[in-house]
């Protein structure tokens, strides 16, 4: 098959900081394989979780080393190329542009999306929650009002674990509560609390009626779940600590639920073992996204009906998304009919 890799850049309509820092702006790469006339498409957008970073540079490196070693194959081969990438150590981010690709062009050879292939229930499909940043309490009113004229919401994940600390978490949160009352809540620290803080927050947060926390302490202190698990009144999702389906057995009785993105797992297939494996092991589970465009998270969208919680919210924030693909229909990212992804290049993105 034939490979073709373009960079693009796209900007944030409101710059998003959580714990570990603020981004406007992501260069993210869209990979394009054909084979028999048909073309396949995937993306692969950069991220950082502690010291482990897939940086655009990363990424870009790491398929112009893996490129001449596919070309002998089809993309009827995923079974070897999933595992030839395994054994060279490539980038989850890599793996899933290529992996999405390769379903992208299956869906195309037959006709059919891919939610209708795996026989899923799109019907099914959960509201997207949307992502308030760490702010001020007045700039985080205002995101959240900003949101409410744009779209149907229906949960807002807020960030929290800000370097100001759990004092200014509570007043960004408070802030938000006032100015979306009745509306759901769910909390995402990010890794920035310290044990005695999530301890303290996981109480509050339960109080004042969210329904959940993600990631409360940092990717490497997992030990420290086991005891805020015996002390939090709310369910807790890991996000960071948690990449693929060998992570989750040693974390399953400590938390409820992951967060599966396809830039960790390393695409779909890895995305569904992940849910297998989490409901073999009695968790919940929700799909995110990093920077994603509308073509990675339409291809989250085509699994979402596997999921519990959604949050699939990032190439709604993008002013200058270049492709079309799920649309948002009562605060939910759906799938369309077109085969494969079905997703389309705008012309009229910048
Ligand atoms: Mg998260």
């Amino acid at each position: 098959m034939q490979i073709e890799v373009t960079l693009f850049t796209v900007n944030k309509r409101f710059p998003l900081t959580i714990s570990r820092g603020t981004t406007a702006q992501t260069t993210n790469v869209w990979v394009k394989i054909s084979q028999d006339g048909i073309e396949g498409w995937g993306e692969a957008s950069p991220f950082g979780v502690g010291n482990h970073r897939q940086s655009t540079d990363t990424i870009r490196d790491a398929l112009q080393q893996v490129i001449p070693l596919l070309h002998g194959f089809s993309p009827r081969h995923w079974q070897q190329i999933e595992q030839m990438l395994a054994q060279k150590d490539v980038p989850s981010s890599v793996r899933a542009a290529l992996d999405m690709a390769m379903h992208d062009w299956q869906g195309k050879l037959v006709g059919l999306p891919l939610w209708q292939i795996w026989g899923l229930d799109r019907q099914s499909i959960a509201p997207t929650s949307v992502t308030i940043g760490i702010n001020s309490p007045a700039g985080a009113a205002a995101r959240a009002r900003d949101w409410l004229q744009f779209m149907d919401v229906g949960l807002f994940k807020v960030k929290l674990g800000s370097p100001a600390g759990i004092d200014s978490d509570r007043q960004m949160l408070l802030a938000v509560k006032a100015e979306a009352p009745g509306k759901e809540l769910f909390v995402d620290a990010n890794g920035g609390w310290s044990l005695e803080d999530a301890i303290e927050m996981c109480a509050w947060l339960a109080d004042i009626g969210v329904k959940y926390v993600e990631q409360p302490l940092p990717r490497g202190q997992e030990t420290g779940l086991e005891k805020l698990k015996q002390h939090s009144p709310l369910p807790i999702f890991v996000d960071e600590s948690c990449f693929n389906s060998s992570d989750i057995p040693h974390l399953a009785n400590y938390v409820d639920g992951i967060n599966i993105k396809l830039m960790k797992s390393g695409g779909l297939s890895e995305a569904m073992r992940m849910v297998h494996t989490a409901r073999a092991h009695n968790l919940q589970v929700m799909f995110g996204c990093y920077s994603d465009s509308s073509l990675a998270n339409t291809a989250a969208a085509h699994l979402a009906p596997l999921a519990d919680y959604l949050d699939l919210d990032s190439h709604l924030n993008l002013i200058d998304d270049p492709f079309i693909g799920a649309s948002v229909q009562e605060g939910r990212v759906l799938p369309t009919d077109l085969p494969g992804l079905g997703v389309q290049y705008s012309a009229s993105a910048a």
